[in-house]
């Protein structure tokens, strides 16, 4: 974890909320990988690799993974880029996954989702080797996480959660938790990094009669619904800390899932949108690569 440092530098008017900074919070898991990729270089004589694998041309993907190799530019990992055109079949995708996992300076293999129609996700992503999983959503990290196991890969953006709640601070152990959420990406993982912490987790979603009322008895709320501003002021119990996942894109611009104005009169500490949960995500894969590297060379 982060350490419990990174909040707004300014003390927090009364009423108003500590605003988790995620740039900021991302900035230090980045040069904290950044040492530990000198570290393995130096001592053992390997250089993390990360695969990056795009099927198509969509824009929006096309830019994440441009920002994501820059990012393994930058903390001095190698990165290894694919790019596929749409339409591509199944066998040659299958094909060059199964390269990548036999390729030694391939540590972790980043398949870019979604992926064009006629290209089954689970199936692609079941492809990739466990041990190259560095997005963890094959099944068997999965499991490993839900099952409590410490080797886990675990899934970017529940990961950089973890970060943000340690670096606000939060008390999780005993602590009532919700996660607003169950999909196999976010809230599932994220509901079982927070059970791992010791946290009693409430885990909703779409079919949860009184979400109100259950956010009201949580020392921590994490949104990860895809709702604009789901989560308001009268849904959030004083001194609670509140994570938003949510990226939703409005005429207002860009929304998280929680009325970051109204809830921040309530909450202890609470992250923005943009500039909270978004940044970890690439900070927690490099992380994730890093690990995947130091593994290999161990032999595990
Ligand atoms: P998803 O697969 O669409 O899942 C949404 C979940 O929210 C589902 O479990 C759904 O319940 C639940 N839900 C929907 N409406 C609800 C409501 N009114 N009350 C309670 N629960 C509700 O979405 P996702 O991939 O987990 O992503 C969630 C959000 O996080 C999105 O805005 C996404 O853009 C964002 N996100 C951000 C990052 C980042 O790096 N910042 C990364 C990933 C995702 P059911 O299961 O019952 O349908």
């Amino acid at each position: 974890m982060a350490g419990g440092t990174r909040v707004s530098s300014a003390a927090p008017a009364a009423g108003s909320a500590e605003v988790i900074d995620g740039r900021a919070v991302a900035a230090a898991v980045r040069e904290r990988v950044r040492r530990k990729v000198t570290a393995l270089r130096a001592e053992r004589g390997i250089e993390p690799g990360l695969a990056t694998v795009l099927v198509g041309d969509d824009p929006g993907s096309e830019i994440y993974v441009r920002r994501k190799r820059e990012a393994c530019a930058e903390a001095g990992i190698r990165s290894f880029h694919h790019p596929l055109p749409a339409p591509t079949p199944a066998i040659e995708l299958a094909a060059l996954l199964d390269a990548l996992n036999d390729d030694r300076a391939v540590h972790g293999i980043l398949l870019q989702l979604p992926l064009p129609a006629g290209l089954d996700a689970a199936a692609m992503t079941r492809r990739i080797d466990p041990a190259k999983d560095v997005d963890g959503l094959h099944p068997l990290n999965a499991g490993l996480l839900a099952q409590g196991a410490v080797d886990a890969v675990v899934p970017c953006t529940p990961a950089g959660v973890m970060e943000l709640l340690g670096a606000a601070g939060a008390e999780l152990a005993g602590a009532p938790a919700v996660v607003i959420g169950r999909s196999t990406l976010v809230g599932r993982p994220l509901a079982s990094l927070l059970l791992g912490a010791d946290a009693t987790v409430t885990h909703c979603h779409s079919r949860t009669r009184d979400l109100a009322a259950v956010c009201r008895d949580a020392e921590v709320v994490v949104a990860a619904a895809g709702v604009p501003r789901l989560v308001t002021a009268d849904m959030v119990s004083p001194g609670a800390t509140v994570i938003d996942v949510g990226t939703n894109r409005t005429d207002a611009g860009l929304t998280g899932d929680v009325d970051f104005d109204g809830v921040r009169r309530v909450a202890r500490a609470i992250t923005p949108v943009p500039g909270g949960v978004g940044p970890m995500t690439i900070a927690m894969l490099l992380d994730n690569t890093v690990r995947l590297a130091r593994r290999a060379s161990n032999g595990e």
